[in-house]
This record gives structure tokens, C-alpha cells and sequence, in this order.
């Protein structure tokens, strides 16, 4: 069994690019198929010392009238419980949101090991950036370019540490 990855976060960080890059080495068996990212979730990926899995979840997308737990479709509640490690990706540029702490909270009560990546920080004040995610209580925001491909490969190794 492969150790599987998913990767969680609101509408727009970055997890589909990030999903993208992590798959796009030669052993991505499905890095080919066209419509990856909207027909197809799960991908493959090679890290430094193993193959794993990677899930791009697209199910925290809350509707105006309803609450992000309500609307966190089915497919992204198994993909959690199928993971071995969690990487939730939030946007450096944005800042924190309510919806992050919403599914810092939910991820917490998971039982399994979260890393906590802070996507589009390029060309930024990397520990500026980061600091006030702290605040989620998921430990030192790790932060990345997913567009850039800047600190994913480090961040896929410490979670397959994790896993
Ligand atoms: P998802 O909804 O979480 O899957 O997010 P997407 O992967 O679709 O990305 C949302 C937007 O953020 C797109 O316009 C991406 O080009 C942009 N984006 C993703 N990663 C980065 C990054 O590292 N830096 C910057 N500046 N933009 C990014
Ligand atoms: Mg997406």
C-alpha cells in the first residue's frame, strides 16, 4: 500500500496546482489523462525516498447560505479518513480566513498527523507571511509556491515522514 497524501483547504489556495506538480514526475500513472484535476483526484506521485498517493479533495466549498461542515461534500470526509497524512494549504496572500480555523478545527478531531503549508508565498517575507497561522494550532506553517514549485519537495518528504 502506497502512503496516501490529501490535501485539504478552502476554495482557490492552491491544491490543484499543488496536486499537479506533486504528480508530475515520470511514475505519475495518471499525470497524462486530460481533465486530471476535474475528472480525476486521486494521482500518483514519486518522492524522494517513495511512491505515494496524493488526493485533491475539492468538497470544502461552502455555498453562501451554508456552513462549510454541511457543504464538505462526502468524497472529502472518506478522502480524510483514508489518509495517512493531511497537508492543508492555506493562502499566504490572503491571509487567514474563518474558513481556515473552520477546517484547522474539523482536521484536529482527525486523528491524523496535518501539515500545514502556506501556498503562494513566493517573492514574500516567508516567517512575516507565515506567522499568523500559528494561531491555528497545526504547528509551524510550512511555506511553499505550488506555481513555482518552491519548498515541495521538502514539504512531500516531511509528510511522508509523517505518514
Ligand atoms: P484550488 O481551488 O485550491 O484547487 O486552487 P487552484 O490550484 O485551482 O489555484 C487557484 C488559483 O491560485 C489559480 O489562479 C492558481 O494559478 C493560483 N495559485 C496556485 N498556487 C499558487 C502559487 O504558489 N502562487 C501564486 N501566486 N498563485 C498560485
Ligand atoms: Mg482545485
Amino acid at each position: 500500500m502506497l502512503p496516501t497524501i490529501v490535501l485539504v483547504g478552502r476554495p482557490n489556495v492552491g491544491k490543484s496546482t499543488l496536486f499537479n506538480r506533486m504528480t508530475r514526475t515520470r511514475d505519475a500513472l495518471v499525470a497524462d489523462l486530460p481533465g486530471l484535476t476535474r475528472d480525476r483526484h486521486y494521482g500518483r506521485g514519486l518522492g524522494a525516498s517513495r511512491p505515494y498517493l496524493v488526493v485533491d479533495t475539492g468538497g470544502f466549498e461552502p455555498t453562501a447560505e451554508s456552513g462549510i461542515l454541511k457543504e464538505m461534500a462526502r468524497q472529502t470526509l472518506l478522502a480524510i479518513d483514508e489518509a495517512d497524512v493531511i497537508i492543508f494549504l492555506v493562502d499566504g496572500r490572503d491571509g487567514m480566513t474563518p474558513q481556515d480555523g473552520v477546517i484547522a478545527e474539523r482536521l484536529r478531531k482527525s486523528q491524523r498527523p496535518v501539515l500545514l503549508a502556506v501556498n503562494k508565498t513566493e517573492g514574500m517575507q516567508r516567517a512575516i507571511v507565515s506567522a499568523e497561522f500559528h494561531e491555528l494550532a497545526l504547528g509551524d506553517p510550512l511555506s511553499i509556491s505550488s506555481a513555482h514549485g518552491e519548498g515541495v519537495r521538502d514539504l512531500v518528504e516531511l509528510a511522508l515522514e509523517s505518514a
